[in-house]
């Protein structure tokens, strides 16, 4: 109970465990997971942040190279015309007409009093609502600077309101003019920044991003794109540095879709998270039904190890070679020695007698050629680590492993000295009630005795009084030979009087039992005192046959005579009736011609005993062998039991025939010496 309860607390605890380390194990992959994503979209992002950088670069450069071009379109008109006429106003709208960023150009004298000027055919002139006058400053600036750099200058940009409430953010470059190598005045163009961003930024650029130009502080000052939204925006600045002025283009990106795939690698990175997070549970769930299986594999050992050591029986097995390689606890038990004392390479068992080690061996050789144990078993000696010597029965087949090889042999070994213990004491017993049961026979033939010891005894005594009557008569020497007549029957009547004592005597003491080669005729031979005793004084005629040249018979001499002597006292005293004919009993003996013994291997040798009495009715038959089974007021019922017991031990059978018209014949057979 308590090891249950703390196997289950341990079970328990190393589930906890299990649980803890799972749960860290997902927390860990789902962390893993998560930062992967994040640096997938950080990765994902500054991409687009390079890119957009990039485009900002180049449309920086692609402005400033236009502006170039433009300064140069700018003084070749100057170097064309020395002075303002109308053909340099046809040049200038020309310019005009293609370069679309410029709104306005004008030919300055060296005081900024405008001596010519041309507007952009695309748009109303620019300064028409407000007039010229209020960008005289930044022209100014501009020029003073053009001016000091013997170059190109820009003023800062500037608004210029117009009639539609609308305005446009201008910024004027000056160009100094050289006119015959002499200081000549400027030329002013108004670039117009919105016009600036969608004509000289490159097509490309602008086709999925907003374009600007802002001030250094972000305030926007032109804008060129669709004003598109989305969720997320990336923005790309890049300083456009113009002589007397900087600008900062901006380029601005808007991305749509969800934040959390923004982008094919974050995709796959959701992608593979997920796979792997499958895995992971196919993984759990496969570990689990692995957990599942080994319990119930460790239960089943469990269980076949209880049932293994719970056995009364001794297990053993051995390899192909004889050497043990499994051993039970009840065969530990039942031999004394240890599983590693057991367990040894060497062929010769420690549990081998060592008197009949060498026998042993060789049955062990028998067994490894190929010999087939009986199935029955055998019965063989094994000792204990004590040296005591015990019986066991044994058991063995072979063991086929899972691949149906043979992989050497299994045994079950019962110790069987408590059964033949039981077996030695119910043959003391049987012996005892033998001796009982001839003791009653010896009763009965005491009152037999007394009858037939009456005869001699009669006969001495009046032998007796006779010599002594002819002593005491005569006297004389003529009658001595009378006398020594006389005492020569006393001589012969008391020994006939002993010998019917000795007989009974020899059938009553108790003998071991000893088995002894004897002739037939000797074992009828020896009861023809007895019987005919019984014989005589129930009137029954007696006739003996026995077959000639019979083999002798290997028997317990005492226990067969008993059985002889109990038939033909059996028989006679069925005889023993009222109104009995005729009384006869024949006591025969001859070969067995039963077909069923010819066959075997044993001869056999019959003796019947046969009466002309009533026979037995049906109820007696029936017990017959019952012990303490008798129709007689002094039976004791003993007789044919124990009769059919020491047939039996000997190897024989008892059985009888009664027919009421014939009488009753009893035969039993036993085996001969010769054979057997
Ligand atoms: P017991 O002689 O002491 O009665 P047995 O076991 O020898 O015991 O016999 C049992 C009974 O069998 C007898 O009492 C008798 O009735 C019957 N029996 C035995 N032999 C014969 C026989 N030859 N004829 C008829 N009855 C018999």
């Amino acid at each position: 109970m308590t090891r249950n309860a703390s196997a289950a607390g341990a079970r328990g605890a190393s589930g906890t465990r299990r649980w803890v380390l799972w749960g860290l194990l997902v927390a860990l992959i789902v962390g893993l997971l998560a930062m992967l994503m994040w640096l997938a979209a950080r990765y994902e992002s500054s991409q687009v942040q390079d890119l957009l950088d990039r485009d900002a670069a180049e449309a920086v450069s692609d402005v400033r190279s236009r502006l170039l071009r433009n300064v140069q379109s700018l003084q070749a008109l100057q170097s064309r015309n020395q002075e303002p006429s109308g053909r340099w106003s046809a040049q200038a709208a020309t310019i005009l007409r293609e370069h679309q960023e410029l709104l306005r150009i004008e030919w300055r004298d060296r005081a900024l009093a405008t001596l010519a000027q041309v507007d952009t055919p695309y748009r109303t002139p620019l300064f028409d609502r407000l007039g010229r006058a209020n960008a005289q400053a930044e022209v100014q600036l501009a020029c003073s600077n053009a001016q000091r750099a013997s170059g190109p200058a820009y003023s800062a940009s500037y608004f210029v309101p117009q009639g539609d409430g609308l305005g446009l953010q201008v910024m004027e470059l000056c160009l100094p003019v050289t006119v015959e190598g002499a200081h000549g005045g400027y030329l002013v163009a108004t670039y117009g920044l919105n016009e600036m961003l969608s004509e000289m930024v490159g097509r490309q650029l602008v086709r999925n991003q907003d374009v600007m130009f802002t001030e250094a502080d972000g305030t926007r000052l032109a804008f060129h794109g669709l004003a598109r939204r989305g969720n997320r925006a990336y923005s790309g600045r890049q300083l456009m540095d113009l002589p007397g002025h900087t600008l900062v283009l901006r380029l601005d990106n808007w991305r749509d879709g969800p934040d959390l795939f923004p982008n094919f690698l974050t995709a796959m990175v959701a992608a593979m998270a997920l796979a792997l997070v499958s895995v992971l549970v196919l993984l759990g769930r496969d570990t689990r039904r692995r957990l599942r299986a080994e319990r119930s594999l460790a239960d089943a050992l469990a269980f076949r190890k209880a049932m293994e050591d719970s056995l009364v029986a001794g297990l053993r097995a051995r390899d192909t070679l004889g050497r043990t390689s499994y051993v039970n606890a009840a065969f530990c038990e039942m031999v004394g020695f240890s599983v590693q004392e057991l367990l040894h390479p060497d062929l010769n068992a420690p549990y081998w007698p060592p008197e009949l080690a060498q026998e042993y061996r060789q049955r062990q050789l028998g067994r490894l050629a190929g010999n087939t144990p009986p199935r029955e078993g055998f019965e063989s000696v094994f000792m204990r680590k004590d040296g005591s010597r015990f019986p066991v029965m044994v058991f063995e087949a072979p063991l086929i492993d899972v691949q149906g090889r043979q992989a050497g042999w299994m045994s079950a070994v019962l110790d069987i000295s408590e059964q033949r213990r039981v077996e030695e004491l119910s043959r003391a017993s049987q012996e005892r009630l033998q001796a009982t049961a001839r003791l009653a026979t010896a009763g009965e033939m005491a009152s037999l005795l007394s009858h037939e010891l009456n005869q001699p005894l009669a006969a001495i005594s009046s032998y007796a009084t006779g010599s002594i009557n002819m002593l005491r008569d005569t006297g004389g020497p003529d009658n001595v030979g009378l006398i020594i007549q006389a005492l020569q029957q006393i001589a012969e009547q008391s020994q006939r009087a002993g010998r019917v004592i000795k007989s009974v005597h020899d059938f009553v003491r108790r003998r071991e039992q000893v088995h002894e080669t004897i002739a037939p005729g000797q074992l009828v031979e020896a009861i023809m005192p007895l019987v005919t005793l019984q014989a005589r004084k129930l009137l029954v005629r007696i006739q003996i046959t026995l077959e000639p040249d019979l083999p002798a018979v290997r028997c317990d001499r005492t226990m067969i005579e008993q059985v002889l002597l109990n038939l033909a006292r059996n028989a006679m005293q069925a005889m023993d009736c009222p109104g009995q004919g005729l009384r006869s009993m024949s006591l025969e003996v001859r070969r067995a011609v039963n077909g069923d013994r010819e066959s075997g291997l044993h001869s056999w040798t019959e003796f019947s005993v046969a009466d002309t009495g009533p026979g037995i009715p049906g109820p007696v038959a029936e017990k017959l062998f019952t012990p303490f089974f008798t129709t007689k007021p002094e039976g004791m019922g003993l007789g044919l039991s124990l009769c059919r017991t020491v047939v039996e031990q000997h190897g024989g059978t008892l059985t009888f025939e009664t027919d009421p018209a014939h009488g009753t014949v009893f035969r039993f057979t036993l085996p001969t010496a010769a054979i057997r």
